[in-house]
């Protein structure tokens, strides 16, 4: 059941398709390109999300489609048992640009099945069945990755979900009041204490800023290194979440870089083939996949298809050669500089904070966010529908600045015009 009112849908089911989403309103794309959305009615909305972290380089990237289009003229699938070149091609040109040790490449659909692969290949290797997670991180749907990051009582009504999963609460100033200095150091005694048991396999973690949930929350500098060097000397291995923050989302081309940390296991998916065919990936090292592809059953009879794998070489020729990432740092410390001096004397606005251009803006009752987003739709910006009281910005890389100016005048005027209820 739906019913419509202007541009928007409200309700679960419309033309069959279940939307999964919780947002209370949806809309249907017409077009997209760049910078810009185009609803079936022609309505034109500045896109500051990215389809969360997936458009990376800009909606319907011409070069990755005609990557695509060759490709699949050349050749559509490769079963399992088999790799076709351009598999071969991507596999080589991901491990070349990732740190030494990340040289064996699992193929997965999504982020979901990486992750999935990673928790399969981390117990297989250790002989361990524990598996620490976040609370309040999104690492997918599957019940392993909720496990690893939604609350029980978020998911009461699917559970039980999967045992021998503990959460930790996330080191950063927006989920406590302790300084971060005192934040981290509890986090590394909480982990610590876990890891002394000698039971937990590994340790699953967005690179110090949460993209999946919606809250943007962002760690101390050497939360990585904590989670790191701990792990390491307690025998558990380390996952690191890079699906949002990969492909030059935080101003780097993966956000390991930020802390020179090299994981166990790092997932990608999203930003990989900048949205033009489904793909993720677990990259780990030679020794983890030689001990556990046996053991650790990681068939999946869609990961990597050659047409996924032309888009996503494509799109990590581009961030390469254009750099991708400089622009992301650059025009994400103008955004912040923006926003927090605009917003300065805002009353709806607690919080901005970010990495890269991946920005977050806190309100200060999150009561408000879905009218924000509502009234910025109707004024031409469209903002993915976000959690916890989180706006959450992700433009498209490849933004023009002119763009982004008209963007951030609609959202600073609609902040300026709502105001906390009394
Ligand atoms: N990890 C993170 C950080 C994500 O943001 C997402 C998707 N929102 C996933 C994992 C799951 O990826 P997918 O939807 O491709 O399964």
């Amino acid at each position: 059941m739906f019913y419509a009112w202007g541009e928007y849908y409200f309700g679960m089911v419309k033309n069959h398709i279940i939307y999964n989403s919780y947002s209370p309103w949806r809309f249907d794309l017409g077009r997209a390109e760049g910078s810009f959305l185009f609803t079936d009615r022609g309505k034109r909305l500045i896109d500051f999300s990215s389809g969360w972290n997936v458009a990376n380089l800009g909606w319907n990237n011409p070069e990755v489609s005609e990557a695509v289009i060759a490709q699949i003229n050349r050749n559509v699938y490769a079963p399992m048992w088999t790799s076709d070149r351009a598999q071969n091609e991507y596999a080589r040109a991901l491990t070349d640009v990732l740190p030494d040790r990340l040289s064996a490449v699992g193929r997965a659909t999504g982020g979901t099945e990486a992750n999935e692969m990673a928790f399969k290949m981390a117990r297989a290797k250790t002989g361990r069945s524990r598996i620490i997670g976040i609370r309040d991180s999104y690492h997918g749907q599957s019940f392993g990755a909720i496990a690893a990051g939604f609350r029980p009582d978020y998911v009461k009504a699917i559970a039980p979900v999967v045992p021998n999963f503990t959460q930790l609460g996330y080191p950063s100033s927006d989920r406590s009041s302790l300084s971060p200095a005192a934040a981290l150091a509890k986090f590394s005694s909480d982990l610590e204490a876990e890891l002394t048991s000698g039971d937990v396999a590994a340790i699953i973690t967005e690179a110090g800023i949460v993209t999946g949930w919606g809250t943007t929350s962002v760690a101390p500098r050497g939360y990585l290194q904590v989670v790191r060097d701990l792990s390491a000397r307690h025998g558990a291995l380390l996952i690191l979440d890079e699906v949002g923050t990969g492909f030059s989302r935080c101003g780097k081309l993966f956000a390991l870089e930020l802390e020179q940390v090299t994981p166990d296991f790092i997932s990608l998916a999203k930003g990989m083939s900048n949205g033009a065919v489904g793909i993720g990936a677990v990259v780990t090292t030679d020794e983890i996949a030689d001990a556990t592809y046996a053991k650790a059953t990681l068939t999946s009879t869609f990961g990597w298809t050659p047409p996924a794998c032309a888009a996503a070489l494509k799109t990590l020729e581009i961030h390469q050669r254009d750099h991708v990432w400089e622009k992301a740092a650059t025009d994400g410390a103008y955004l912040m500089r923006e926003l927090r001096s605009q917003l300065k004397s805002t009353t709806a606005v607690k919080a901005v904070r970010g990495l890269g251009l991946e920005i977050g803006i806190e309100l200060t009752d999150h009561i408000m966010v879905k009218d924000v987003l509502a009234k910025a739709f109707s004024l031409g910006l469209h903002i993915a529908e976000t959690n916890e009281g989180t706006l959450q910005l992700m433009p498209p890389l490849t933004i023009e600045r002119a763009t982004l100016d008209e963007g951030i005048s609609i959202l600073v005027n609609v902040l300026s015009e709502t105001a906390p209820a009394k």
